[in-house]
């Protein structure tokens, strides 16, 4: 008998040991199926060692062995082990987190990709006039004559005259096996690339082999994806596999046709869309090299692989690629991680590379590979602040904005109008007494949603029908306070009444296709306003775009959060990126209160590459990231003082345990209260990540004994992006 550890999907921080009887066979990554109180849970094998007389005793048994070839490959179980030490999160919950939801609730794995049904013998050697009385079966096997049909595409209509022909053993069901993709032995045409880009893919190709991180800063339009491309090309026909990580697959589906239609592999996506059984399909076809290229949202980063050639990270600075709730971790970190394991090089893209990533690449740990001009040819966009002080202002829009988006449209162009907040107005007030409809159980006004007729908090997601009177005065002169992308929407087409305006956030795209219905309107339509959200920024190539009004640039200038410039100065320059992509020259507006700040100064005079730099600066003479390291607590109760109590004991304890890391805390974090309740922050910063790491494990094994800890909820977030 031996002794297995078994990591569990369970809050604890401790892997639990159980009695592998004899003749069980397991190995480390094969999932087990244990008893655990009076439950019954899946895990995953981590250790095996042999049983001595004290576990005999002590220990239970597994109820059964699920798997004989691990789920979690060794790279992975390393990959994934690092992750939870790295975020300080219980190693169960991370390994169980890796594998799909199929795998999880224990199911067995499909032995076979799918089934196909073909002719027999007997079937090839059948005529039509054996199957003349039976329309339907004939026009089958006819379809059959074609070669195989799989059992997928076989609609249920046809499905009796299925049943009939396997009956008369005229056609027979065969299962296709996962086996690797069929290697590319021709070379696929692509474009003729830049001189940029062309020294781009060799330096992506010679990295091949080996693991090297590879930053690719492209402006807008520069053609990066087609430098993935004909990076990727050459692995095909040594039927490597790659990894694209994309910020939000749905938003840009032309990213999937562009690799599709480019090369004749399995090209799979693997995003929240799918259905549990597509999932496992995608992650056994990964598993065993049958799919050539998986493009994924963050998760995909712990499919396993059978022979991974290449990572790339699409839009390495954009924020999703931050998991912001329990299991807290930044696929573009892991990605580089997995990359080093699987010894393979990694590229990350981006017109805005995070600051991060820059810092990295020069200081020569990555490669920087730069592409400073347009694909096309075309100059980049102009921008030009407009100044809100000086001009008659319209609906949000300055006069001279309004001339802009009139000529624009004459000339048979689209004009894009991005504002970052949906709805009708982000706040709903009293115009006699300027009471403020609230959120009840935030410190927040509720949004309000005027088609819907409803108020929505969006921070807790609570709705109430909008109150027909004020909740102060009880006047019934209630109006909007702000402006959403709701309002601006039915504010423009009076004065643009023969124009088609278009919206483009999440409450318009809600409906399963509305999206995609949207894109295809605005890239085949004439002239129109696009109005939409940050939706707006990801990617999208919109060739009749050519002037782009940035509605408000103001909300972010004066956050207290130190990453708010370098996100704003990405906003501005990823939602620009859409103007005067194909022929035709493009211009941005940049509507503001304040056009002499420093920050929307040096954006449009020296564009996002010296900004960056210059906040590289910033941030090392103020020590922040990437100049130290930065963990952050958070602690929230229904009772205001108890997290900040709990903070005060971390503080207390690191101040003895580790007197050179620099706490910032107990503060109130920026929403004080949310779903009702209290939140604080302590904010641990530390050159060393050695010594910041270490605390931190001190910290939390000492805080599992506190009676405090059991009164309010806490996570850390290790390396925050939004704080
Ligand atoms: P990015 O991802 O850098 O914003 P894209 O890869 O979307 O840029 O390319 C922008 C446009 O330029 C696309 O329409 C693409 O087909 C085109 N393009 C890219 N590379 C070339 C090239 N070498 N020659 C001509 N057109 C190109
Ligand atoms: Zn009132
Ligand atoms: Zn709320």
């Amino acid at each position: 008998m031996s002794v297995i550890r078994v990591a569990l999907p369970v809050p604890l921080r401790q892997s639990f040991d159980y009695l592998l009887p004899a003749g069980s066979e397991v190995k480390v990554g094969c999932r087990v199926l244990v008893p655990f109180g009076k439950r019954e849970l899946v895990g995953i094998v981590w250790q095996l060692q042999p049983a001595d007389a004290y576990a005999e005793d002590t220990l239970k048994p597994i109820i059964e062995p699920l798997d004989s070839t691990p789920v979690l490959s060794e790279r992975l179980c390393q990959l994934l082990s690092f992750a939870a030490d790295y975020y300080h999160h219980p190693l169960g919950e991370v390994l169980i987190s890796a594998i799909p939801a199929l795998l999880r609730e224990g199911k067995p794995l499909p032995s076979c990709q799918s089934l196909n049904y073909q002719l027999t013998q007997a079937g090839l050697a059948a005529t039509e006039m054996d199957l003349q009385r039976a329309p339907k079966q004939l026009a089958l096997w006819q379809q059959l004559q074609q070669g195989d049909v799989a059992a997928d595409d076989i609609p249920a209509e046809q499905r009796p005259a299925l049943r009939a022909l396997l009956q008369k053993q005229l056609v027979a069901a065969i299962e296709v096996p996962f086996a690797p993709y069929p290697v590319i032995t021709t070379a696929s045409a692509g474009l003729k690339l830049t001189t940029d880009q062309a020294l781009a893919v060799s330096a992506i190709v010679q990295a091949q082999g080996r693991f090297q991180p590879l930053l690719l800063e492209g402006v807008t339009g520069s053609g990066k994806t087609e430098v993935y491309l004909q990076s990727i090309a050459p692995l095909l026909a040594e039927g490597k596999q790659v990894l694209v990580l994309v910020p939000e697959i749905g938003l840009t589906p032309q990213t999937l046709a562009r690799f599709a239609d480019r090369f004749a592999v399995p090209v799979l996506s693997w995003h929240s869309g799918l259905t549990d059984t597509e999932r496992l399909r995608c992650w056994q076809q990964a598993a065993t090299g049958s799919a050539a290229i998986v493009i994924g949202t963050r998760s995909a980063l712990f499919l396993r692989f059978a022979n991974l050639g290449l990572i790339v990270v699409d839009e390495e600075h954009d924020a999703s690629l931050k998991q912001q709730d329990g299991f807290r971790y930044h696929a573009r970190d892991l990605a580089i991680k997995r990359a080093a394991l699987e010894r393979c090089p990694v590229v990350l893209g981006s017109a805005t590379p995070s600051l991060e990533s820059l810092h990295n690449a020069l200081q020569g740990r990555f490669q920087l590979l730069t592409l400073s001009n347009r694909a096309s040819g075309q100059q980049l966009p102009q921008l030009e602040l407009i100044n809100l002080q000086q001009q008659p202002v319209q609906f949000g829009l300055a006069e001279s904005t309004i001339q802009q988006i009139k000529k624009t449209l004459q000339q048979g162009f689209q004009v894009m109008l991005f504002l970052n907040r949906r709805g009708f107005a982000p706040a709903l007030s009293c115009d006699e007494c300027g009471w403020v409809a609230d959120c009840q159980r935030c410190d927040a006004s509720m949004t309000w949603h005027k088609s819907d007729r409803q108020l929505n908090c969006h921070h807790c997601g609570s709705s109430r029908p909008v109150p027909r009177q004020c909740g102060h005065c009880g006047s019934t002169r209630l109006v909007p306070l702000g402006q959403g992308t709701e309002q601006l929407e039915t504010q423009l087409q009076p004065m643009f009444p023969d124009v088609p305006v278009v919206r483009l956030d999440r409450d318009s795209t809600r409906r399963k296709g509305s999206l995609a219905e949207a894109l295809q309107h605005i890239t085949e339509g004439g002239p129109q306003l696009i109005v939409g959200t940050q939706m707006l920024a990801k990617g999208h190539h919109f060739p009749k775009v050519t002037l782009v009004v940035i509605v408000d640039v103001d909300g972010a200038l004066f956050s207290s959060d130190f990453r708010a410039p370098e996100q704003l100065a990405q906003l501005i320059t990823q939602v620009a990126g859409r103007a005067g992509r194909a022929q035709h020259a493009g211009k941005v507006l940049l509507q503001s209160r304040y056009p002499d700040h420093g920050i929307l100064q040096d954006i449009i005079h020296n564009g996002y590459d010296s900004f960056a730099r210059l906040a590289l600066t910033e941030r090392q003479q103020t020590l922040l990231p990437p100049y130290q390291f930065l963990a952050l607590f958070r602690a929230e109760s229904h009772q205001d003082d108890v997290p900040r109590q709990w903070l005060q004991q971390l503080v207390e304890l690191a101040q003895t345990a580790a007197p050179a890391i620099q706490l910032l805390g107990p503060i109130r974090a920026p929403l004080e209260r949310k779903a009702g309740k209290y939140r604080w922050q302590l904010h641990c910063y530390s050159a060393s990540r050695a010594g910041l790491h270490q605390l931190l494990d001190q910290l939390i094994a000492a805080s599992q004994g506190w009676p405090l800890s059991r009164k309010l909820r806490w996570q850390l977030d290790v390396d925050p992006v939004d704080l």
